[in-house]
C-alpha cells in the first residue's frame, strides 16, 4: 500500500533504538525524511547511517534528552515545521507504590507526559497552518490495564492520554490527526530490563523469566519493533485521516478487553 507520505518530514523522538527506531524505519520505507532524536550520539549515528543506506532518505540527528526543556528546544530548532511527530521517551523504573517520592513522579511526568505535550504544543500550530499533520504518541498497554509495578508509568501515561483525548478532537478539523499506540511487551532493551526484574522477583534466570512472560501473551511471543513501526507509519499515512484520538493496542492480545 502506498501510504502517500513520500517526501514528508518526520521527527521521531527517542528513535535510535527499540520502538522509536521501528517507527523511524517504517517511515523511512514510506519515503519520509527524518529528524532522529536520542540521548547518545553513537547509537544515533549508527541508526541514521543504516536508514540512509537502506531507504535513501535524508536523516538528521539531534542528541538531546527530550525529557528536559533544554533538550526539547534543541530538537525543535532542528525539526522546524515537520509534518509528522512521533513522541517517545524511555519508560520509568518499576517498583511498588511506597517507593516513589515527588521527584520520581516529576521525572516520569517530564518524560512521559510533559515532553510529548510540549512537542505537540510547539509543532502542531505549524501543522494547523499547513492544514496537514500526523502525531503518534508511544504510550503503553498499561493505559488500558494498569500494571501494578509500573505505577509511575501508569500515572504519567494516564495524564497524556487524557490530554490527547481532548486535543486530538480540537486539531482534527485542521487536518491534524493525533493518536496513541499502546505497546505490549516488545523485544527491546526495555523488555530485557523487565525480564531481569521478573527473574529477581521469582528467583529464576532471565531466560526462564522471558519464557514465562511470553507464555502469558496470547500470541506467545514478544512483539517485533518493525511490526510496531508499521502500525505507526499507517497512523501517519493519508489513509489514517478518519482515525482520531484513538488508543491502539499492539500487544499480541495481552490486554483482555472487548473494547
Ligand atoms: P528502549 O529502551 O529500547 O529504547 C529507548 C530509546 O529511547 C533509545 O533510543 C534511547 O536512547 C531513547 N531515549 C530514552 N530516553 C530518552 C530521553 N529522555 N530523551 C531522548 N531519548 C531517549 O525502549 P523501548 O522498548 O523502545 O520503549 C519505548 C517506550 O515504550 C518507553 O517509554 C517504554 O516504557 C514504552 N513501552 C515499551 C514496551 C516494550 O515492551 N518495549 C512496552 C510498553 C511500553
Amino acid at each position: 500500500m502506498d501510504l502517500g507520505i513520500r517526501g514528508k518530514r518526520a521527527l521521531v523522538c527517542a528513535g535510535s533504538k527499540g520502538l522509536g527506531l521501528g517507527c523511524a524505519e517504517a517511515l523511512a520505507e514510506a519515503g519520509v525524511d527524518l529528524i532522529l532524536n536520542a540521548r547518545g550520539q553513537d547509537a544515533l549515528d549508527r541508526a541514521a547511517e543504516a536508514l540512509r543506506s537502506r531507504f535513501g532518505v535524508d536523516v538528521q540527528t539531534v542528541s538531546a534528552d527530550i525529557a528536559t526543556v533544554e533538550g526539547q528546544r534543541k530538537v525543535l530548532d532542528v525539526a522546524g515545521d515537520v509534518d509528522i511527530l512521533v513522541n517517545n521517551a524511555g519508560g520509568p523504573p518499576p517498583g511498588i507504590w511506597s517507593d516513589w517520592a515527588r521527584e520520581d513522579f516529576q521525572k516520569a511526568l517530564d518524560a512521559n507526559m510533559l515532553a510529548p505535550i510540549a512537542m505537540m504544543t510547539a509543532i502542531m500550530p505549524k501543522m494547523i497552518e499547513k492544514g496537514w499533520g500526523r502525531v503518534v504518541n508511544i504510550t503503553s498497554q498499561s493505559v488500558r490495564a494498569p500494571i501494578a509495578q509500573l505505577g509511575l508509568s501508569n500515572s504519567a501515561r494516564a495524564g497524556l492520554t487524557g490530554y490527547v483525548a481532548g486535543t486530538a478532537r480540537q486539531v482534527a478539523p485542521h487536518g491534524v490527526i493525533v493518536n496513541n499506540i499502546l505497546p505490549g511487551t516488545h523485544d527491546t532493551a526495555r523488555a530485557t530490563s523487565l525480564d531481569k526484574g521478573r527473574a529477581q522477583r521469582e528467583g529464576v534466570d532471565e531466560a526462564e523469566a522471558r519464557r514465562r512472560s511470553q507464555a502469558e501473551i496470547p500470541a506467545r511471543r514478544y512483539g517485533d519493533p518493525r511490526d510496531f513501526g508499521a502500525v505507526c507509519a499507517f497512523l501517519c499515512s493519508q489513509q489514517a485521516r478518519f482515525i482520531v484520538g484513538q488508543n491502539i493496542l499492539v500487544d499480541g492480545g495481552n490486554t483482555n478487553l472487548t473494547m
